[in-house]
Protein backbone atom coordinates (compact mmCIF):
# COMPACT_ATOMS: atom_id res chain seq x y z
CA UNK A 1 0.00 0.00 0.00
CA UNK A 2 1.21 3.23 -1.32
CA UNK A 3 0.26 6.26 0.95
CA UNK A 4 0.80 9.26 -0.21
CA UNK A 5 -1.09 12.34 1.55
CA UNK A 6 1.20 15.25 0.69
CA UNK A 7 0.97 17.60 -2.55
CA UNK A 8 4.60 19.24 -3.36
CA UNK A 9 4.17 22.73 -3.56
CA UNK A 10 6.47 25.79 -3.31
CA UNK A 11 9.30 23.08 -2.74
CA UNK A 12 8.10 21.03 0.23
CA UNK A 13 5.31 18.22 0.38
CA UNK A 14 2.05 19.84 2.03
CA UNK A 15 -1.02 18.40 2.75
CA UNK A 16 -3.95 19.33 0.32
CA UNK A 17 -6.38 22.03 1.64
CA UNK A 18 -8.75 19.51 1.24
CA UNK A 19 -9.28 16.50 3.13
CA UNK A 20 -10.67 13.98 0.50
CA UNK A 21 -8.31 11.30 -1.17
CA UNK A 22 -8.57 9.29 -3.63
CA UNK A 23 -7.91 5.02 -3.90
CA UNK A 24 -5.70 4.49 -6.88
CA UNK A 25 -6.67 0.38 -8.05
CA UNK A 26 -4.34 -2.36 -9.35
CA UNK A 27 -5.94 -3.13 -12.07
CA UNK A 28 -4.71 -7.15 -12.32
CA UNK A 29 -6.09 -7.65 -8.59
CA UNK A 30 -9.04 -4.95 -8.11
CA UNK A 31 -7.47 -3.91 -4.45
CA UNK A 32 -6.57 -0.43 -3.68
CA UNK A 33 -3.04 -0.46 -4.06
CA UNK A 34 -2.66 3.58 -2.92
CA UNK A 35 -3.57 6.61 -1.46
CA UNK A 36 -3.60 10.27 -2.73
CA UNK A 37 -5.11 13.78 -1.93
CA UNK A 38 -7.80 14.75 -3.79
CA UNK A 39 -6.45 18.62 -4.49
CA UNK A 40 -8.56 21.30 -4.35
CA UNK A 41 -9.09 24.78 -6.27
CA UNK A 42 -7.13 26.68 -3.34
CA UNK A 43 -4.29 23.85 -3.74
CA UNK A 44 -3.98 25.25 -7.70
CA UNK A 45 -4.18 28.89 -6.46
CA UNK A 46 -1.18 27.60 -4.00
CA UNK A 47 0.94 25.65 -6.56
CA UNK A 48 0.57 28.88 -9.45
CA UNK A 49 1.13 31.24 -7.09
CA UNK A 50 4.64 29.22 -6.14
CA UNK A 51 5.48 29.14 -10.11
CA UNK A 52 4.68 32.11 -10.89
CA UNK A 53 6.86 34.24 -8.27
CA UNK A 54 9.70 31.29 -8.82
CA UNK A 55 9.02 31.95 -12.66
CA UNK A 56 11.80 35.35 -12.96
CA UNK A 57 14.73 33.87 -11.30
CA UNK A 58 14.35 30.54 -13.39
CA UNK A 59 13.81 31.79 -16.49
CA UNK A 60 17.12 34.14 -15.95
CA UNK A 61 19.30 31.09 -15.06
CA UNK A 62 21.33 29.96 -18.45
CA UNK A 63 20.65 26.95 -20.77
CA UNK A 64 24.09 25.34 -19.36
CA UNK A 65 22.94 25.41 -15.72
CA UNK A 66 18.74 24.31 -16.50
CA UNK A 67 20.14 21.14 -18.52
CA UNK A 68 22.53 20.30 -15.47
CA UNK A 69 19.28 20.53 -13.22
CA UNK A 70 17.71 18.05 -16.00
CA UNK A 71 20.90 15.93 -15.90
CA UNK A 72 20.61 14.96 -12.51
CA UNK A 73 16.65 14.33 -12.53
CA UNK A 74 17.52 12.16 -15.72
CA UNK A 75 20.10 10.09 -13.23
CA UNK A 76 17.67 10.08 -10.50
CA UNK A 77 14.61 8.17 -12.03
CA UNK A 78 17.30 6.22 -14.01
CA UNK A 79 18.00 5.10 -10.38
CA UNK A 80 14.43 4.34 -10.03
CA UNK A 81 13.53 2.81 -13.00
CA UNK A 82 12.70 -0.64 -11.11
CA UNK A 83 10.26 0.76 -8.86
CA UNK A 84 8.47 3.13 -11.87
CA UNK A 85 8.28 0.24 -13.98
CA UNK A 86 6.61 -1.65 -11.00
CA UNK A 87 4.39 0.91 -10.12
CA UNK A 88 3.01 1.74 -13.38
CA UNK A 89 2.53 -2.25 -14.30
CA UNK A 90 0.00 -2.40 -11.06
CA UNK A 91 -1.24 0.74 -12.16
CA UNK A 92 -1.88 0.22 -15.76
CA UNK A 93 -1.47 -3.68 -16.13
CA UNK A 94 1.44 -3.29 -19.25
CA UNK A 95 3.32 -6.33 -18.73
CA UNK A 96 6.48 -5.78 -16.27
CA UNK A 97 9.22 -6.17 -19.33
CA UNK A 98 7.46 -3.74 -21.48
CA UNK A 99 6.65 -1.47 -18.42
CA UNK A 100 10.26 -1.02 -18.07
CA UNK A 101 10.87 -0.80 -21.28
CA UNK A 102 8.50 1.93 -22.25
CA UNK A 103 6.99 3.49 -18.99
CA UNK A 104 10.28 3.90 -17.14
CA UNK A 105 12.64 3.97 -20.19
CA UNK A 106 11.22 6.34 -21.96
CA UNK A 107 10.86 9.36 -19.46
CA UNK A 108 14.84 8.63 -19.01
CA UNK A 109 15.14 8.74 -22.38
CA UNK A 110 13.05 12.13 -22.58
CA UNK A 111 14.69 13.83 -19.95
CA UNK A 112 18.12 12.11 -20.77
CA UNK A 113 17.96 13.95 -24.44
CA UNK A 114 17.38 17.57 -23.61
CA UNK A 115 21.26 18.10 -23.30
CA UNK A 116 21.62 16.95 -26.59
CA UNK A 117 18.35 19.05 -28.14
CA UNK A 118 19.88 22.08 -25.95
CA UNK A 119 23.37 22.07 -27.33
CA UNK A 120 21.56 22.60 -31.03
CA UNK A 121 18.70 24.24 -30.88
CA UNK A 122 18.98 28.04 -31.89
CA UNK A 123 17.73 30.07 -29.25
CA UNK A 124 18.33 33.66 -30.97
CA UNK A 125 18.48 34.67 -34.26
CA UNK A 126 18.90 37.77 -36.76
CA UNK A 127 16.08 39.33 -39.58
CA UNK A 128 17.44 42.18 -40.65
CA UNK A 129 17.83 44.97 -38.33
CA UNK A 130 16.22 42.66 -35.58
CA UNK A 131 17.30 40.40 -33.13
CA UNK A 132 14.46 37.44 -32.64
CA UNK A 133 15.03 35.65 -29.44
CA UNK A 134 12.85 32.79 -28.06
CA UNK A 135 11.80 33.63 -24.39
CA UNK A 136 10.17 30.86 -21.84
CA UNK A 137 6.26 30.90 -21.99
CA UNK A 138 5.76 31.93 -18.01
CA UNK A 139 3.71 29.05 -15.60
CA UNK A 140 2.70 26.00 -17.50
CA UNK A 141 -0.11 23.70 -16.47
CA UNK A 142 0.41 20.20 -17.39
CA UNK A 143 -2.44 17.84 -17.63
CA UNK A 144 -1.73 13.97 -18.48
CA UNK A 145 -3.71 10.94 -18.75
CA UNK A 146 -3.08 7.47 -17.75
CA UNK A 147 -2.08 5.16 -20.41
CA UNK A 148 1.64 6.40 -20.54
CA UNK A 149 1.59 7.91 -17.15
CA UNK A 150 5.36 9.07 -16.68
CA UNK A 151 6.20 9.19 -20.31
CA UNK A 152 3.08 11.90 -20.87
CA UNK A 153 4.53 13.80 -17.67
CA UNK A 154 8.14 14.11 -19.45
CA UNK A 155 6.88 14.99 -22.57
CA UNK A 156 5.89 18.40 -21.20
CA UNK A 157 8.04 18.62 -17.65
CA UNK A 158 11.41 18.03 -19.35
CA UNK A 159 10.98 20.73 -22.16
CA UNK A 160 9.33 22.93 -20.01
CA UNK A 161 11.67 23.66 -17.37
CA UNK A 162 14.90 23.24 -19.72
CA UNK A 163 12.96 26.38 -21.51
CA UNK A 164 12.88 28.34 -18.43
CA UNK A 165 9.23 27.61 -17.74
CA UNK A 166 7.87 26.71 -14.41
CA UNK A 167 5.70 24.21 -13.81
CA UNK A 168 2.38 22.98 -12.29
CA UNK A 169 1.57 19.33 -12.74
CA UNK A 170 -1.76 17.61 -12.71
CA UNK A 171 -1.39 14.03 -13.13
CA UNK A 172 -4.07 11.57 -14.18
CA UNK A 173 -6.12 10.54 -10.82
CA UNK A 174 -6.13 6.79 -12.34
CA UNK A 175 -2.62 6.28 -12.50
CA UNK A 176 -0.37 8.99 -10.35
CA UNK A 177 2.09 7.68 -7.98
CA UNK A 178 4.65 7.18 -11.03
CA UNK A 179 4.31 10.99 -10.29
CA UNK A 180 5.05 11.01 -7.49
CA UNK A 181 8.22 9.14 -8.23
CA UNK A 182 8.91 12.12 -10.15
CA UNK A 183 8.32 14.77 -7.41
CA UNK A 184 10.43 13.06 -5.04
CA UNK A 185 13.09 12.60 -7.58
CA UNK A 186 12.91 16.75 -8.20
CA UNK A 187 13.27 17.25 -4.68
CA UNK A 188 16.35 15.10 -3.96
CA UNK A 189 17.64 17.31 -6.53
CA UNK A 190 17.86 20.84 -5.33
CA UNK A 191 15.14 22.25 -8.13
CA UNK A 192 14.48 26.54 -6.66
CA UNK A 193 11.37 26.16 -4.56
CA UNK A 194 8.39 26.82 -6.92
CA UNK A 195 10.09 25.70 -10.41
CA UNK A 196 7.77 22.18 -10.14
CA UNK A 197 4.58 21.73 -8.31
CA UNK A 198 2.56 18.73 -8.25
CA UNK A 199 -1.27 18.72 -7.76
CA UNK A 200 -3.26 15.70 -7.68
CA UNK A 201 -7.00 15.56 -8.02
CA UNK A 202 -9.84 15.14 -10.69
CA UNK A 203 -9.84 16.78 -13.71
CA UNK A 204 -13.46 18.71 -13.11
CA UNK A 205 -11.79 20.31 -10.26
CA UNK A 206 -8.13 20.35 -10.29
CA UNK A 207 -7.74 20.31 -14.25
CA UNK A 208 -10.27 22.87 -14.99
CA UNK A 209 -8.82 25.34 -12.06
CA UNK A 210 -5.47 25.36 -13.93
CA UNK A 211 -7.03 25.54 -17.20
CA UNK A 212 -8.89 29.17 -16.35
CA UNK A 213 -5.96 29.67 -14.02
CA UNK A 214 -5.56 33.89 -14.89
CA UNK A 215 -2.12 33.23 -14.08
CA UNK A 216 -1.23 30.29 -15.91
CA UNK A 217 0.05 31.19 -19.30
CA UNK A 218 0.12 28.09 -21.07
CA UNK A 219 -2.12 24.61 -20.46
CA UNK A 220 -0.03 21.40 -22.18
CA UNK A 221 -2.70 18.85 -22.14
CA UNK A 222 -2.76 15.20 -23.15
CA UNK A 223 -6.16 12.95 -23.07
CA UNK A 224 -9.33 12.55 -24.62
CA UNK A 225 -10.65 15.19 -27.49
CA UNK A 226 -13.33 15.61 -24.72
CA UNK A 227 -11.50 16.71 -22.10
CA UNK A 228 -9.12 19.04 -24.58
CA UNK A 229 -11.96 20.65 -25.55
CA UNK A 230 -13.22 21.75 -22.43
CA UNK A 231 -9.31 22.71 -21.37
CA UNK A 232 -9.13 24.53 -24.39
CA UNK A 233 -12.69 26.50 -23.73
CA UNK A 234 -11.90 27.29 -20.56
CA UNK A 235 -8.28 28.58 -21.61
CA UNK A 236 -9.90 30.84 -24.00
CA UNK A 237 -11.22 33.14 -21.31
CA UNK A 238 -7.03 34.29 -20.49
CA UNK A 239 -6.41 33.63 -24.36
CA UNK A 240 -3.66 31.44 -22.66
CA UNK A 241 -1.17 29.29 -24.75
CA UNK A 242 -3.02 25.99 -25.16
CA UNK A 243 -1.37 22.62 -26.59
CA UNK A 244 -3.65 19.78 -26.71
CA UNK A 245 -2.11 15.76 -27.81
CA UNK A 246 -5.62 14.19 -27.92
CA UNK A 247 -7.57 10.77 -28.97
CA UNK A 248 -6.78 8.99 -31.91
CA UNK A 249 -8.22 6.52 -34.78
CA UNK A 250 -5.37 5.77 -36.58
CA UNK A 251 -5.50 3.74 -39.77
CA UNK A 252 -3.19 1.22 -41.18
CA UNK A 253 -3.27 0.63 -45.21
CA UNK A 254 -1.80 -2.26 -46.28
CA UNK A 255 -1.58 -1.92 -50.11
CA UNK A 256 -1.72 -5.20 -52.20
CA UNK A 257 2.17 -5.46 -53.17
CA UNK A 258 3.20 -5.27 -49.34
CA UNK A 259 4.33 -8.57 -47.70
CA UNK A 260 1.38 -9.77 -45.36
CA UNK A 261 3.30 -11.86 -43.10
CA UNK A 262 4.69 -9.04 -42.07
CA UNK A 263 2.29 -6.10 -42.36
CA UNK A 264 -0.53 -7.70 -40.45
CA UNK A 265 1.45 -9.62 -37.63
CA UNK A 266 3.00 -5.85 -36.81
CA UNK A 267 -0.31 -3.86 -37.59
CA UNK A 268 -1.54 -6.51 -34.53
CA UNK A 269 1.02 -5.41 -32.48
CA UNK A 270 0.20 -1.70 -33.32
CA UNK A 271 -3.26 -2.40 -32.15
CA UNK A 272 -2.88 -4.37 -29.27
CA UNK A 273 0.54 -2.57 -27.12
CA UNK A 274 -0.76 -1.45 -23.54
CA UNK A 275 -3.50 -3.61 -24.19
CA UNK A 276 -5.02 -0.71 -27.18
CA UNK A 277 -4.56 1.71 -24.38
CA UNK A 278 -2.29 3.69 -26.82
CA UNK A 279 -3.25 7.03 -28.50
CA UNK A 280 -1.38 5.83 -31.60
CA UNK A 281 -3.44 2.80 -32.13
CA UNK A 282 -3.71 1.35 -35.64
CA UNK A 283 -6.89 0.31 -34.83
CA UNK A 284 -8.29 0.78 -38.94
CA UNK A 285 -6.36 -1.77 -40.68
CA UNK A 286 -7.64 -0.82 -44.14
CA UNK A 287 -6.59 -3.81 -46.92
CA UNK A 288 -7.39 -4.96 -50.55
CA UNK A 289 -10.46 -7.22 -50.30
CA UNK A 290 -9.29 -9.19 -53.07
CA UNK A 291 -6.56 -10.16 -49.78
CA UNK A 292 -8.78 -10.10 -47.12
CA UNK A 293 -9.29 -14.27 -46.22
CA UNK A 294 -5.33 -13.98 -46.04
CA UNK A 295 -5.49 -10.82 -43.60
CA UNK A 296 -8.00 -12.53 -41.93
CA UNK A 297 -6.15 -15.70 -41.47
CA UNK A 298 -2.19 -13.68 -40.46
CA UNK A 299 -4.49 -11.83 -37.72
CA UNK A 300 -6.05 -13.85 -35.87
CA UNK A 301 -3.04 -16.11 -35.63
CA UNK A 302 -1.18 -12.69 -34.68
CA UNK A 303 -4.07 -11.68 -32.49
CA UNK A 304 -4.23 -14.91 -30.69
CA UNK A 305 -0.77 -15.07 -28.88
CA UNK A 306 -1.72 -12.37 -27.08
CA UNK A 307 -2.85 -14.40 -24.50
CA UNK A 308 -4.52 -12.21 -21.69
CA UNK A 309 -2.73 -12.96 -18.10
CA UNK A 310 -0.73 -11.12 -14.77
CA UNK A 311 1.55 -8.64 -15.64
CA UNK A 312 4.20 -9.65 -13.54
CA UNK A 313 5.07 -13.02 -15.71
CA UNK A 314 7.48 -13.07 -17.74
CA UNK A 315 5.51 -14.57 -20.43
CA UNK A 316 2.14 -11.84 -20.60
CA UNK A 317 2.14 -10.19 -23.71
CA UNK A 318 -1.11 -8.87 -22.71
CA UNK A 319 -1.79 -6.72 -19.57
CA UNK A 320 -5.30 -5.54 -18.15
CA UNK A 321 -7.02 -2.68 -18.97
CA UNK A 322 -6.73 0.02 -16.34
CA UNK A 323 -10.15 0.14 -14.61
CA UNK A 324 -13.56 -1.30 -14.36
CA UNK A 325 -14.67 1.49 -16.39
CA UNK A 326 -12.63 1.27 -19.17
CA UNK A 327 -13.27 -2.33 -18.90
CA UNK A 328 -17.16 -2.06 -19.24
CA UNK A 329 -16.61 0.94 -22.21
CA UNK A 330 -14.92 -1.83 -24.35
CA UNK A 331 -16.77 -4.22 -23.81
CA UNK A 332 -20.04 -2.23 -24.93
CA UNK A 333 -17.93 -1.43 -28.15
CA UNK A 334 -17.23 -4.48 -28.86
CA UNK A 335 -21.07 -5.64 -28.64
CA UNK A 336 -21.73 -2.59 -30.37
CA UNK A 337 -19.58 -3.83 -33.17
CA UNK A 338 -21.69 -7.04 -33.33
CA UNK A 339 -24.84 -5.21 -33.83
CA UNK A 340 -23.77 -3.45 -36.51
CA UNK A 341 -23.23 -6.17 -37.89
CA UNK A 342 -19.39 -6.43 -38.59
CA UNK A 343 -17.99 -10.05 -38.60
CA UNK A 344 -16.62 -11.12 -35.31
CA UNK A 345 -12.65 -12.93 -35.97
CA UNK A 346 -12.02 -13.85 -32.38
CA UNK A 347 -11.86 -12.72 -28.79
CA UNK A 348 -15.35 -10.87 -27.78
CA UNK A 349 -17.16 -9.53 -24.41
CA UNK A 350 -16.37 -11.94 -22.49
CA UNK A 351 -13.76 -12.36 -19.73
CA UNK A 352 -10.76 -14.32 -20.71
CA UNK A 353 -11.11 -17.91 -19.11
CA UNK A 354 -9.10 -18.78 -15.98
CA UNK A 355 -8.82 -15.02 -14.99
CA UNK A 356 -11.56 -14.22 -12.73
CA UNK A 357 -10.18 -10.89 -11.54
CA UNK A 358 -8.49 -7.93 -13.08
CA UNK A 359 -10.06 -5.69 -15.93
CA UNK A 360 -9.40 -8.02 -18.59
CA UNK A 361 -10.69 -8.23 -22.11
CA UNK A 362 -10.24 -10.73 -24.80
CA UNK A 363 -7.76 -9.53 -28.00
CA UNK A 364 -10.30 -8.99 -30.01
CA UNK A 365 -10.51 -9.00 -34.29
CA UNK A 366 -13.42 -7.40 -36.75
CA UNK A 367 -13.55 -8.11 -40.28
CA UNK A 368 -15.85 -6.64 -42.72
CA UNK A 369 -16.02 -3.38 -40.87
CA UNK A 370 -17.38 -0.43 -42.53
CA UNK A 371 -15.77 3.21 -42.22
CA UNK A 372 -18.95 3.90 -40.93
CA UNK A 373 -19.88 2.18 -37.90
CA UNK A 374 -18.87 3.11 -34.81
CA UNK A 375 -15.96 0.71 -34.25
CA UNK A 376 -14.57 2.09 -36.77
CA UNK A 377 -15.41 6.02 -35.81
CA UNK A 378 -14.74 6.07 -32.26
CA UNK A 379 -11.87 5.53 -29.97
CA UNK A 380 -12.04 2.18 -28.24
CA UNK A 381 -8.68 2.51 -26.07
CA UNK A 382 -8.54 -1.74 -25.83
CA UNK A 383 -7.48 -4.61 -27.72
CA UNK A 384 -9.75 -4.21 -30.21
CA UNK A 385 -8.79 -4.07 -34.27
CA UNK A 386 -11.21 -3.49 -37.44
CA UNK A 387 -10.63 -4.89 -40.53
CA UNK A 388 -11.76 -2.42 -43.01
CA UNK A 389 -11.63 -4.23 -46.84
CA UNK A 390 -11.40 -1.56 -49.83
CA UNK A 391 -11.51 -1.84 -53.60
CA UNK A 392 -8.74 -0.01 -54.42
CA UNK A 393 -5.69 2.35 -53.28
CA UNK A 394 -7.94 5.79 -53.90
CA UNK A 395 -10.74 4.12 -51.39
CA UNK A 396 -8.25 3.09 -48.73
CA UNK A 397 -6.61 6.64 -48.74
CA UNK A 398 -10.05 8.28 -48.55
CA UNK A 399 -11.45 6.13 -45.67
CA UNK A 400 -8.11 6.13 -43.78
CA UNK A 401 -8.71 10.03 -43.68
CA UNK A 402 -13.04 9.62 -42.88
CA UNK A 403 -12.05 10.65 -38.98
CA UNK A 404 -12.49 13.52 -37.16
CA UNK A 405 -9.24 12.46 -35.77
CA UNK A 406 -4.99 12.67 -37.33
CA UNK A 407 -2.67 11.25 -35.00
CA UNK A 408 -1.21 8.46 -35.98
CA UNK A 409 -1.21 5.80 -38.96
CA UNK A 410 0.74 2.99 -41.18
CA UNK A 411 1.01 2.10 -44.83
CA UNK A 412 2.74 -1.21 -46.04
CA UNK A 413 3.39 -1.45 -49.64
CA UNK A 414 6.16 -3.75 -51.91
CA UNK A 415 8.03 -0.46 -52.53
CA UNK A 416 9.27 2.11 -50.02
CA UNK A 417 8.95 4.89 -52.47
CA UNK A 418 4.82 3.78 -53.02
CA UNK A 419 4.25 3.67 -49.65
CA UNK A 420 5.86 7.08 -49.06
CA UNK A 421 3.44 8.46 -51.90
CA UNK A 422 0.83 7.33 -50.13
CA UNK A 423 1.85 8.57 -46.42
CA UNK A 424 1.59 12.12 -47.35
CA UNK A 425 -1.61 11.34 -48.31
CA UNK A 426 -2.76 10.42 -44.82
CA UNK A 427 -3.74 13.91 -42.85
CA UNK A 428 -2.08 12.68 -39.97
CA UNK A 429 0.98 14.16 -37.57
CA UNK A 430 2.45 10.91 -38.10
CA UNK A 431 2.63 7.62 -40.56
CA UNK A 432 5.10 4.88 -40.32
CA UNK A 433 6.04 3.49 -44.05
CA UNK A 434 6.84 -0.05 -44.08
CA UNK A 435 7.35 -0.67 -40.36
CA UNK A 436 9.75 2.54 -39.81
CA UNK A 437 10.33 2.20 -35.94
CA UNK A 438 9.58 4.71 -33.44
CA UNK A 439 11.44 8.01 -33.21
CA UNK A 440 11.31 9.30 -29.95
CA UNK A 441 13.12 12.81 -31.37
CA UNK A 442 10.87 13.11 -34.08
CA UNK A 443 7.41 15.44 -33.39
CA UNK A 444 4.86 13.72 -32.14
CA UNK A 445 1.43 15.39 -32.22
CA UNK A 446 -2.06 15.62 -34.51
CA UNK A 447 -3.90 16.80 -37.53
CA UNK A 448 -7.70 17.72 -36.99
CA UNK A 449 -9.20 16.56 -33.60
CA UNK A 450 -5.92 14.87 -32.34
CA UNK A 451 -4.65 18.04 -31.51
CA UNK A 452 -3.02 21.03 -32.02
CA UNK A 453 1.02 21.18 -30.99
CA UNK A 454 4.00 18.78 -31.28
CA UNK A 455 6.06 17.22 -28.33
CA UNK A 456 8.69 15.88 -28.16
CA UNK A 457 12.49 16.55 -29.64
CA UNK A 458 13.31 20.03 -31.06
CA UNK A 459 9.88 20.55 -31.95
CA UNK A 460 8.92 20.13 -28.18
CA UNK A 461 10.88 22.77 -26.28
CA UNK A 462 10.04 24.85 -28.94
CA UNK A 463 6.26 24.24 -27.89
CA UNK A 464 7.35 26.03 -24.62
CA UNK A 465 9.00 28.98 -25.98
CA UNK A 466 7.66 32.95 -27.20
CA UNK A 467 8.94 34.25 -29.63
CA UNK A 468 10.48 38.12 -29.30
CA UNK A 469 11.81 40.47 -31.92
CA UNK A 470 14.02 43.59 -30.76
CA UNK A 471 14.86 46.36 -33.24
CA UNK A 472 18.05 47.01 -33.24
P1 LIG B 1 -9.01 12.08 -19.87
O1 LIG B 1 -9.30 13.15 -20.87
O2 LIG B 1 -10.13 11.48 -19.15
O3 LIG B 1 -8.02 12.62 -18.75
C1 LIG B 1 -6.77 13.20 -19.06
C2 LIG B 1 -6.41 14.19 -17.96
O4 LIG B 1 -7.33 15.27 -18.02
C3 LIG B 1 -6.52 13.62 -16.56
O5 LIG B 1 -5.51 14.17 -15.75
C4 LIG B 1 -7.89 14.10 -16.11
O6 LIG B 1 -8.01 14.21 -14.73
C5 LIG B 1 -7.95 15.46 -16.77
N1 LIG B 1 -9.30 15.97 -17.01
C6 LIG B 1 -10.44 15.27 -17.20
N2 LIG B 1 -11.48 16.12 -17.36
C7 LIG B 1 -10.96 17.37 -17.30
C8 LIG B 1 -11.53 18.66 -17.38
N3 LIG B 1 -12.85 18.85 -17.55
N4 LIG B 1 -10.72 19.73 -17.26
C9 LIG B 1 -9.39 19.58 -17.08
N5 LIG B 1 -8.80 18.38 -16.97
C10 LIG B 1 -9.58 17.28 -17.08
O7 LIG B 1 -8.14 11.01 -20.65
P2 LIG B 1 -7.58 9.62 -20.06
O8 LIG B 1 -8.72 8.69 -20.00
O9 LIG B 1 -6.74 9.86 -18.88
O10 LIG B 1 -6.57 9.19 -21.24
C11 LIG B 1 -6.98 8.57 -22.39
C12 LIG B 1 -7.11 9.56 -23.53
O11 LIG B 1 -5.88 10.26 -23.71
C13 LIG B 1 -7.37 8.89 -24.85
O12 LIG B 1 -8.35 9.61 -25.56
C14 LIG B 1 -6.03 8.95 -25.56
O13 LIG B 1 -6.10 8.88 -26.94
C15 LIG B 1 -5.51 10.25 -25.09
N6 LIG B 1 -4.04 10.30 -25.22
C16 LIG B 1 -3.48 11.08 -26.20
C17 LIG B 1 -2.10 11.11 -26.36
C18 LIG B 1 -1.46 11.96 -27.40
O14 LIG B 1 -0.27 12.23 -27.28
N7 LIG B 1 -2.17 12.42 -28.42
C19 LIG B 1 -1.30 10.34 -25.52
C20 LIG B 1 -1.90 9.55 -24.55
C21 LIG B 1 -3.28 9.55 -24.41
Amino acid sequence: MIDRDKLYIDGAWVPSTGTSTIDVINSTTEEVMGKIPEGTAEDVDKAVAAAKKAFPAWAKTSVEERGKFIQRITEGLQARMGDIAQVVAQEVGMPLNLSTMIQAGLPVMTFGSIQQILSTFEFEETIGNSLVVKEPVGVVGAITPWNYPLHQIALKVAPALAAGNTVVLKPSEVAPLNAFILADVIDEVGLPAGVFNLVTGVGPVVGEAIAKHPDVDMVSFTGSTRAGKRVAELGAQSVKRIALELGGKSPNIILDDADLSKAVPAGVGGAFLNSGQTCTALTRMIVPRSKLAEVEQLAVQAAETYTPGDPFEATTRLGPLVSAAQQERVRNYINKGVEEGAKLLTGGPEQPEGLDKGYFVRPTVFSDVRNDMTIAQEEIFGPVLSIIPVDSEEEAIEVANDTIYGLAGAVWAGEKDKAQEVARQIRTGMVDVNGGGFNPMAPFGGFKQSGRGREAGKYGLEEFLQTKSMQL
